[in-house]
């Protein structure tokens, strides 16, 4: 053997050690939540389509013609060719949705936290995390080359602390949070934030990655970042900010400059999402609904969001109870470091307006059941 398969051997052996080690499975997905894995029927509670607006026939319609009418790929970066018709009303419905004057549509979530940070921050600088936020907003701050702090998950008064300590000395400072976390399912006091931040003239970029539609209200931030590929059920990511910062990072995000557009089926399905979204909101009100019917039948603390996390602990007991889920006909995910925190393995729950209440009684039961036992 040699030394790079033996060094990828040896760290696959440790992974494997600590049930760290992460397979892929194909599944098969269909509307209302229906997923099969080697030929079995399943309930997904694991998809982040929380509006079910993936397979809507409305969605599905607006990319068949999309594809049809631009073609299967963008054919270049937007800055070259790659700028087709649908992106610009996407990018004004969005702006308009989140009160804003302007957005930019990057080629995915990831993508655009890549770019926004530094583009914004550079060394001299300072940007500020929440301890639990996502690991694109880290790769971003890293990119960046500023001075990398967190604050203690959801504690204004602790970013507040570390403002006043460490703000001073640096040129920019930028603060970043998640609306709803995207494996806890909780909600960052926005109100807060925002007003510690502004005291110290630090920008907020938050990631409404799980909240769009589905926790709605509240006060924006300045920098208003999210996806395409969750609650809108398709693919692609962006940015809602001031014209001026649009237009900086559309000169200034590697990861929007260097990369092709997204398809175009993915953003004219967005597109029609957001129509949807817009027009239906009992629609976006159900994830929530069902995912307090959960909580409450579980007597857990009541759900915030879409997201609500079964603890279970070790990697290996989360593997287990995933595994029985499914063998009863549900898809439940579990969730292991470094994705969380060692000892903090989980179940993550995710309600879609796509299940039935017959559908979420019958998991909690069997969760009782199963992680009693
Ligand atoms: C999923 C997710 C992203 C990445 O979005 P993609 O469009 O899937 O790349 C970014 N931030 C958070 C909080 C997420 O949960």
């Amino acid at each position: 053997m040699d030394s790079l398969d033996a060094f990828a051997g040896q760290k696959l052996a440790a992974l494997e050690t600590g049930a760290l080690r992460r397979r892929l499975t194909v599944t098969g997905r269909g509307p209302d939540a229906a997923a099969t894995r080697a030929g079995r029927a399943l309930v997904s509670f694991s998809c982040n389509d929380y509006l079910g607006l993936s397979h809507h026939p409305r969605v599905v319609a607006a990319a068949k013609y999309a594809v049809e009418t631009y073609g299967a790929g963008a054919g270049g970066s937007r800055l070259v060719t790659g700028n087709y018709p649908v992106l610009s009303a996407l990018e004004a419905r969005l702006a308009a949705h989140k009160g804003k004057d302007a957005a930019l549509v990057f080629g995915s979530g990831y993508l655009a936290n890549l770019g926004i940070t530094p583009a914004l921050a550079g060394a001299g600088d300072l940007v500020v995390l929440d301890e639990l936020s996502h690991s694109c907003m880290w790769a971003g701050a890293k990119l960046s080359g500023a001075r990398i702090l967190t604050f203690r998950h959801n504690d204004a008064g602790d970013l507040a602390a570390t403002l006043s300590s460490e703000r001073a000395g640096h040129g920019r400072a930028l603060v970043l949070t998640e609306r709803v976390f995207s494996m806890d399912g909780d909600r960052a006091p926005m109100a807060d934030i925002l007003a510690v931040a502004r005291d110290f003239d630090a920008w907020t970029v938050v990631d409404d990655a799980h909240g769009l539609g589905i926790v709605e209200g509240g006060p924006r931030a300045p920098l208003e970042m999210g996806t395409l590929s969750k609650s809108l059920g398709s693919y692609g990511g962006y940015l809602c900010a001031s014209r001026a910062v649009i237009d900086l990072l559309t000169s200034r995000a590697r990861s929007f400059i260097y990369t092709t557009g997204l398809p175009p089926a993915s953003a004219a399905a967005a597109l029609e999402s957001l129509a949807i979204l817009e027009e239906e909101p009992d629609r976006c009100a159900r994830p929530l609904v069902l995912a307090r019917r959960f909580t409450t039948r579980l007597g857990l603390p009541e759900a915030e969001s879409a997201v609500v996390p079964v603890l279970v602990g070790e990697a290996q007991r989360a593997l287990d109870l995933s595994a029985r889920l499914e063998a009863e006909g549900f898809l439940v995910v579990a969730i292991r470091p470094p994705t969380v925190p060692p000892g903090t393995a989980r179940l993550r729950v995710a309600f879609s307006a796509a299940h039935s209440e017959s559908q979420v009684d019958a998991l909690a039961d069997a969760i009782a059941r199963l992680h009693a036992g």
